[in-house]
């Protein structure tokens, strides 16, 4: 179809400074991979989130991965997480041996919370995975307090919420783990794929350079007199029962994305901007709903998510309209994950989420990249007040 507003493939544009720093380390790497740029790019993101060690990946989906082979889980070991998230927030736990649990959202943060999470807590729980979704914070010191108490552990799925913060803390300084993405569509990106792993465990930041790089130590961890021995490549990571992957970065991709962190408060207030101008023009329309961001809470703005309740015709109705009168491509941000075969076929497609059902049949998410320019966003912003006004008043 033939958008005027699509849902862009890319969520931000780079900068001439930017581009140089990819030049640049492909002209001066001295291996394109695991060299000085992710250490640089590991160490300054450590200082950016606040958490002692930050390793890079290849992609969030394999640093979520990761965060499920360090829980060593056994048979019967639960990990909660909401149904109400991208796929890749749940199924790596599933695959190394988690019976999932779904847990619902507040039905005004659209993000899970102690409330709901205690629902379904058990005394099998291993860890909970909190999803800062479409950017907003969860209340992080609340459910850490919940899971210290029962000794469960708390994975932070930051991938939409780089630069977001609770109680001016940042997303991913709260939980035992925490995994960022730099997706193409994410707030920033190291040219389409990539991803980080947090932690203030050196128990497991021992592990992990070993787990990401097919069981290698760091090559600087042994006898510089002897370099040669024991061999090159040497397997230094022998967990009984674990296997190790490649989940490993390109220098080149490190270096740019050294080179944008500086930019993410930049970026972020562009969009919070955007936001509250949005949350301003829409103030009049009793049919839309924004997401609630709690009072000491900073959202990312990764996405721009809405609730659409109509008075007489419903969301499909609405998107409809947009995509076909006004060329907009509005979608829908997510399928519940225990609707789906992959999650129903491996025995996860029990929940009672009401919260989120009710979502999922009236959300609308609208194109919201950084790019985005102001006549485009003037122009979806009044199409959709027209659109509703002309078809649900
Ligand atoms: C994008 C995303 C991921 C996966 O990130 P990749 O880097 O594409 O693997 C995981 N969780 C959430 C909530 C995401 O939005």
């Amino acid at each position: 179809m033939d958008f005027k507003i699509s849902f862009s493939g890319v969520g931000v544009k780079y900068t001439q400074e930017e581009k140089e720093a990819v030049i640049t380390a492909m002209e001066n790497s001295e291996t394109l991979t695991q060299g000085k740029y992710q250490n640089a790019f590991e160490n300054a993101f450590s200082q950016y989130v606040n958490k002692k060690h930050c390793f890079a990946t290849s992609c969030a989906a394999t640093a979520l991965e990761l965060a499920a082979i360090l829980l060593q889980l056994k048979s019967g070991d639960e990990v909660v997480c909401p149904a109400h998230t991208y796929n890749a927030s749940a199924y790596p736990f599933a695959k190394h041996g988690a019976k999932l649990i779904w847990a619902d959202i507040n039905p005004e943060s659209w993000l899970v919370d102690v409330v709901e999470l205690s629902k379904v807590v058990t005394e099998k729980t291993k860890a909970i995975v909190v999803v800062h979704l479409y950017g907003a914070p969860a209340n992080m010191p609340e459910i850490v307090d919940f899971a210290k108490q029962r000794g469960i552990l708390v994975i932070e799925d930051c991938a939409q919420a780089i630069g977001a913060s609770f109680d001016k803390m940042p997303v991913g300084s709260f939980g035992d783990l925490s995994i960022f993405s730099f997706h193409s569509h994410k707030n920033i990106s190291t040219l389409g794929e990539g991803g980080m792993i947090c932690t203030d465990s050196d128990e497991f930041a021992k592990i992990i350079p070993g787990l990401r790089h097919n069981g290698h130590a760091s090559y600087t961890n042994r006898d510089p007199r002897y370099y040669w021995k024991p061999a090159m490549s040497n397997v230094d990571v022998d967990i009984n029962g674990v296997w190790p992957n490649n989940f490993c970065i390109g220098e080149v991709q490190c270096a740019l994305g050294f080179a944008m962190i500086p930019r993410i408060t930049e970026i972020n207030a562009a969009r919070r901007a955007r936001h509250q101008e949005f949350a301003r023009r829409v103030k009049g329309v009793p049919q839309l709903t924004l997401q609630k961001i709690h009072n000491d809470g900073l959202s990312s703005h990764h996405l721009l998510p809405l609730k659409f309740i109509g008075k007489k015709v419903n969301r499909d109705f609405i998107i409809e309209k947009l995509a076909y009168e006004y060329k907009i491509q509005a979608i829908v941000q997510y399928y519940p994950l225990n609707r789906y075969p992959l999650f129903i076929k491996n025995g996860f497609g029990n929940a009672k989420i009401p919260n989120t059902d009710n979502f999922f049949d009236n959300m609308i998410s609208l194109p919201f990249h950084h790019w985005l320019d102001e006549l485009d966003f003037n122009y979806m912003v009044n199409s959709l007040i027209e659109c509703i006004d002309r078809y649900d008043n």
